[in-house]
């Protein structure tokens, strides 16, 4: 499917720097999850010490790694960064930890992906701030133990049922976000184009926030497509037509849905007369991996209405063969 459509990170993304909010007041949305985080980060600076170990957790793109970083600016502190896949061995994940300084905010994204060697490692580093290394192989290998300034981890993951119990446990705080609304999205659309230089009116905005998967990711790289649009066929404006066209171009349909969402809803509807179906069965059917359909595709459909999980797989509901222009059969869940 089109990678502009997906929620996960692209590379284009990278020039996204500038419209990152960088503190929590210019930060839109997650109510509950930014008042929680004023009183930990405030009281983590009245008592002068690290901030408790955070989890984020919900679908790609609603803010994590920005929370995380913003989270690092409040406190004063510095910024580190990896993830689970990328720390192979304990070693990777002991050069870090080494070299962080006191309070210090270290972000390990996808960590439900670390391996058992790496989490062994970091338990005592969360719980007491002391890495046990062993040195040399063999009948001459020894364990050394070495302090570490106390510092913060945020992890941030899409799958928390896939965290182990005694990582999950470690966090003081889990905090899961939500898909944001259209007022919400509508909010941050209008922020980034004023802050890429093309005014959208109040339609234009609108518009591209209803179709935005509920995910600023997408809000943002809809919103530089519609741009583009606006200033080769517009005046430079965004407005409800110019945004309409482009992402009609796009895929992207009334609810947000792209092409990948819609073949997962047809398959279902036309191979399976709605389900239930299993998710084994649709990654096949599809050429998807699982962990995409569970991670990615599903949570924006289930949180629309357009589906359901039951025991036996998923099955469509009303709304969704109305979506798709079909006559749902009969005696069909809504
Ligand atoms: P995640 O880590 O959950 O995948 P990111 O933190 O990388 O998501 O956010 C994805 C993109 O969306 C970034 O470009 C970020 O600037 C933007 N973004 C996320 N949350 C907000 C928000 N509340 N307000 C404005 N922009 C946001």
């Amino acid at each position: 499917s089109d990678p502009i459509l997906r929620p996960d990170p692209q590379p284009e993304d990278m020039s996204d720097k500038a419209l990152r909010p960088q503190m929590l007041s210019e930060f839109i949305g997650q109510h509950e999850a930014r008042a929680n985080l004023r009183v930990f980060i405030e009281s983590a600076k009245m008592r002068g010490e690290a901030m408790d170990h955070t989890l984020f957790y919900g679908p790609p793109g609603l803010g994590k790694t920005t929370l995380a970083q913003i989270m690092a600016r409040e406190l004063g502190v510095g910024f580190r960064m990896t993830s689970g896949p990328v720390l192979a061995k304990a070693g990777d994940l002991a050069a870090i930890l080494t070299n962080l300084e006191a309070k210090d905010v270290l972000f390990i994204d996808e960590i439900h992906r670390l391996s058992p060697v790496v989490e062994e490692v970091l338990y005592p580093a969360l719980e007491d701030f002391q890495l046990d290394l062993v040195i040399g192989e063999g009948p001459a290998a020894r364990t050394v133990r070495i302090e570490l300034q106390p510092f913060t981890l945020v992890g941030a993951t899409t799958r928390l049922g896939l965290l182990t119990t005694p990582l999950r446990d470690r966090f003081g705080i889990p905090t899961r976000l939500e898909f944001y609304t259209i007022d919400e999205l509508y909010e941050i659309v209008i922020r980034n184009a004023r802050l890429l230089g093309t005014p959208a009116d109040p339609d234009g905005a609108r518009e591209i926030a209803r179709r935005a998967r509920g995910t600023p990711r997408i809000a943002g790289r809809l919103l530089r497509r519609v741009v583009d649009f606006a200033v080769v066929e517009g005046d430079g404006t965004i407005t409800r037509a110019i945004a309409d066209r482009a992402l009609n171009r796009l895929g992207v349909d009334d609810l947000g849905l792209d092409g990948a969402d819609r073949r997962y809803l047809r398959l279902i509807a036309e191979s399976y007369l709605g389900g239930p179906v299993g998710a084994e069965t649709l990654s096949a059917a599809l050429s998807e991996a699982r962990d995409a359909i569970e991670e990615v595709i599903e949570p924006y459909l289930l949180q629309q209405g357009l589906i359901q999980r039951t025991p036996r797989g998923r099955m469509l509901t009303q709304s969704a063969f109305r979506h798709l222009g079909l006559e749902p059969p009969k005696g069909q869940a809504d």
